[in-house]
């Protein structure tokens, strides 16, 4: 059975990325697992492409075996598509969650509601051993509120607002959010890739 390695140290993203792998014939292993856990891999790129590319090159590379990693942020069109790659450390060194969506909200304070306009972005990599590449986006679009919502989730999910329901991720929580996410449509896509393959 061939062996893949998730390039991921983030438990949530590693469930939902083994459910989706389960169906295929698959040894799949965490970088913990494969030996690598403090392989510290440097997120350089300009582009969700790139940096999830590289991780995924990265691990293959080390491990000899094929390798699947993601790449994940915020693009905010007022302000033009910011943070994007920097969404992790938006507010610079020591940035946290909270710091990070402060900065959002005091960035937009005069941006009226219809140009808070915004899309969470999940790039998935996939590195082969034999030089096979290939990568899948998925996005899902909100509005930036003018306040935090919610409690559920992470990041930038109390400021995120999915305009069907009129509240946040954080608001809506887990159940919904992971059919309409970024990461659940780049997930389907990269589903639907692998079944072509295998
Ligand atoms: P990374 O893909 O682990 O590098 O995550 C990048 C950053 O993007 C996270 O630290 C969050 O700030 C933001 N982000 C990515 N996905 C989500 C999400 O689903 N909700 C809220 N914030 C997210």
């Amino acid at each position: 059975m061939k062996k893949v390695i998730l390039a991921s140290q983030n438990k949530h993203k590693l469930e939902e990325i083994k459910e989706i792998l389960k169906e295929f014939p698959l040894e799949i292993k965490s970088m913990d697992e494969a030996g690598l856990g403090d392989l510290e891999i440097i997120e350089d790129g300009e582009t969700f492409e790139e940096n999830s590319m590289k991780k995924a090159v990265e691990v293959m590379k080390k491990t000899n075996s094929i390798a699947v990693a993601d790449d994940s942020g915020l693009e905010v069109d007022a302000i033009g598509n910011r943070p994007g790659v920097y969404s992790a450390r938006f507010s610079g060194e020591g940035a946290t969650d909270k710091k990070n969506n402060e900065k959002l909200l005091d960035m937009l304070k005069d941006v009226p509601k219809e140009e808070r306009t915004a899309r969470f972005v999940s790039v998935i990599s996939v590195a082969f051993p034999d030089g096979r590449k290939m990568h899948v986006r998925g996005e899902c679009k909100g509005l930036i509120g003018y306040e935090e919502k919610g409690c559920a989730g992470f990041g930038y999910d109390p400021l995120f607002i999915i305009e069907q329901y009129n509240k946040t991720f954080a608001e809506l929580g887990s159940e919904i959010k992971n059919k309409i996410s970024h990461r659940a449509n780049a997930l389907e896509k990269l589903q639907k890739e692998l079944r072509e393959l295998f």
